[in-house]
């Protein structure tokens, strides 16, 4: 299927692995020129070049533009990375926020620079990305931003805390401007909620839940996959192609939406 999003301009956050590394290069095999971010600048121009080469693979066989990959190494939670972003480029008509989520814990050990540091990774941020973006999007009548948040929004887990209260004050806020002015203007704004995926992030959790119950880190993810209705991690592509789907042209009836992707863990029926 065409998406529709050729030679289009996305912004990727923490596109050098994981999550945001697999919307990037989705995007990219869609022929949408990509920016993408992390701090790391080794990961970032070791995945920039592993896009840029898929890429080249598959295009212009697919009658595709092969596109242009930009990368920008910053801290996309602080002003100035996001300033060094748009010095780059100011209108993307994609935008995919994502970061680092909050480390978890006990809520009893953490204090307000914790807090403030959760919100402004996993709620402030993205707020500012799309309050910089959607008015650019909306004048040029075509817009998409996608959060990428986590099922903990939908099925809270108590040693992720941080991530459960910053996530749902983001979710709080597209639930209002998604259905604002802008949705009359093309522009589009959900959540995706990722359940378990296999990434560098995961197997660190992993590692912490392991230290914490004497087990390893392999019996941990056993037992998780096990309690899968899939008996499978996500991965980091699958996840990338379903927002490259609602980054595309077809998508544009799916707004201010929390699409939980967890291979069916949730267990209601809505
Ligand atoms: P990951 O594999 O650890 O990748 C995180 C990416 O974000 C890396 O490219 C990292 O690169 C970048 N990053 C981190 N902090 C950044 C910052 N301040 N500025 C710019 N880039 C930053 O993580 P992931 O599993 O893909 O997770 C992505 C998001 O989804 C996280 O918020 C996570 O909490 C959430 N999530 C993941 C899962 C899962 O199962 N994987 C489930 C639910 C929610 P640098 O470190 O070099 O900056």
């Amino acid at each position: 299927m065409d998406m529709g999003i050729a030679g289009r301009w996305a912004l990727v956050g923490g596109a050098s692995k994981g999550l945001g590394y697999g919307c990037a290069s989705a995007l990219a095999l869609e022929g949408v020129n990509v920016v993408m971010v992390s701090r790391g600048s080794e990961a970032l121009e070791t995945a920039a070049t592993k896009i840029r080469a898929l890429c080249a693979d598959s295009m212009p066989a697919n009658g595709l533009k092969v596109p242009e990959i930009h990368t920008v190494a910053a801290d996309i939670t602080t002003p100035q990375g996001r300033a060094a972003i748009f010095a780059l480029r100011k209108d993307f008509d994609i935008v995919v926020t994502n970061a680092g989520g909050p480390p978890p814990g006990d809520f009893r050990s953490w204090d307000r620079d914790a807090w403030l540091a959760a919100l402004d990774a996993n709620m402030l941020t993205p707020i500012e990305l799309i309050k910089a973006t959607v008015d650019g999007m909306a004048a040029r009548g075509f817009g998409r931003i996608v959060n990428i948040t986590s099922s903990a929004v939908k099925a809270p887990i108590d040693i992720l805390g941080l991530s459960n209260g910053a996530r749902s004050g983001l979710t709080g806020f597209v639930a209002g401007v998604a259905r604002s002015s802008l949705a009359a203007q093309g522009v589009t704004i959900n959540n995706l909620l990722p359940g378990i995926f296999d990434t560098d992030r995961l197997k660190s959790n992993f590692a912490t839940q392991a230290a914490k119950a004497g087990k390893s880190a392999e019996e941990i993810k056993a037992a998780r996959i096990a309690a899968l209705p899939g008996k499978r991690l996500g991965n980091a592509e699958e996840f990338g192609k379903t927002c490259a789907f609602l980054c595309s042209q077809h998508a544009g009836y799916i707004n201010g939406q929390n699409i939980l992707m967890d291979g069916g863990s949730y267990p209601g029926t809505f």
